[in-house]
């Protein structure tokens, strides 16, 4: 076929083949990665009409899931994220492992700008046949970008990633979040500055397995020697992440990769001792229970917000709790009324 015509045919080709419920399985479990990213594409959709098919996929997808080892990592932004999963991913891979990176971000869903997104992150990584990294799903409530994340994960493991490496930024209620979906929650620090400055509370360090404090290296070696000392002494305080598991300080440079085989080292002991213990099998249990529940926030809220009565009511009835002249359960009260007639007249 000469040149012309190829290009021809090209401009005239359908953009891109559906693909049957059928395609989409076999294409993720043979781990095409082309596959494998539409069907991310789809279970992250927001269209009523691929929910039906992204279901069907995920049903039987299903059997195929759970074998990787699932952890949340976390930090304020400049904390070294991307640099340490870099280095951590790439050792992994070293070592056999497909790693698949998502990244969680919970500003997109209100800002539809994105923290994580917008510089090039993890460059030696993302050309690595072995790992595959998704950028943040956007759109939504932040239960939608939960649900999205949790069902990216089911899909990745199909797909045969045996480490799925879930990132966010440490803002608040993401972490709280992540550590519903994960099996491990690693926590970077940075020494010198205070927790308050950090932005870190007591709440998220009681959510870590492991609080590795990052960039251990140059001037840097001392102070961290002893934020590690100070965050040991702190952890004997708080209530354990896991049963049975002691969290931990470690110091490490993603920059110079030094003390990134140490964490995987933790990561492989903790997940030895859990699953012995029976606490690993245990929470992943009550994770998939807990995630019924999520979803039925996401769906009501989003028929909630979607119903026409409510949009029409919304504005009048904020301005009069801003007003002061309604209380907000009366409000509240006037709109789950308007939802109820919405749904009865339809
Ligand atoms: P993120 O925002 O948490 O993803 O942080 P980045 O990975 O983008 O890192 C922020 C900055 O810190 C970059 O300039 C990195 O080069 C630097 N950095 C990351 N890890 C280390 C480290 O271990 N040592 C030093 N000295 N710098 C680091």
């Amino acid at each position: 076929m000469g040149t012309d015509e190829a290009a021809t045919r090209q401009k005239t080709a359908p953009r891109r083949r559906q693909l049957s419920v059928d395609d989409y399985v076999q294409g993720v479990l043979e781990g095409d990665r082309v596959i494998l990213a539409r069907t991310i594409t789809l279970v992250e959709s927001n269209s009523a009409a691929h929910l039906e098919t992204a279901q069907e996929v995920l049903k039987q997808l299903l059997p195929h899931t759970g074998k990787s080892i699932r952890i949340g990592i976390t930090g304020v932004p400049g904390v070294g994220k991307s640099t340490f999963i870099e280095a951590f991913g790439c050792h992994l891979i070293e070592q056999g492992h497909k790693v698949a990176v998502l990244a969680i971000d919970p500003t997109s869903s209100r800002t539809k700008g994105s923290i994580l997104g917008d510089k090039t992150r993890m460059e030696l990584l993302s050309r690595e046949p072995n790992a595959f990294i998704r950028p943040s799903p956007t759109g939504g409530v932040l239960g939608g970008v939960s649900r999205k994340s949790k069902e990216t994960t089911l899909v990745c493991e199909a797909a045969g990633f045996d480490v799925v490496l879930l990132e966010t930024v440490g803002v608040g209620q993401s972490e709280t979040m992540v550590r519903s979906m994960v099996d491990f929650f690693l926590l970077l620090m940075l020494a010198g500055a205070g927790d308050e400055l950090q932005g870190i509370k007591k709440g998220i360090m009681e959510l870590a397995d492991a609080i590795v404090i990052n960039k251990a290296d140059g001037d840097n070696i001392a102070p961290a020697q002893q934020a590690k000392a100070e965050y040991n002494r702190a952890v004997h305080y708080l209530a354990p992440a896991t049963q049975g598991w002691q969290t931990k300080a470690y110091t490490c440079s993603a920059l110079n990769n030094d003390g990134v085989a140490k964490i995987w080292a933790v990561i492989e002991a903790f997940r030895q001792q859990t699953t012995a213990s029976g606490v690993f099998e245990n929470r992943r249990r009550a994770q998939m229970v807990d995630w019924v529940h999520s979803i039925i926030k996401e769906q009501l809220l989003t028929q909630f917000y979607s119903s026409l009565a409510v949009q029409q009511a919304l504005p009048g009835i904020e301005a009069d709790v801003a007003n002061g002249v309604l209380p907000a359960t009366s409000a509240v009260k006037a709109l789950l009324n308007s939802f109820e007639n919405d749904k009865e007249d339809k």
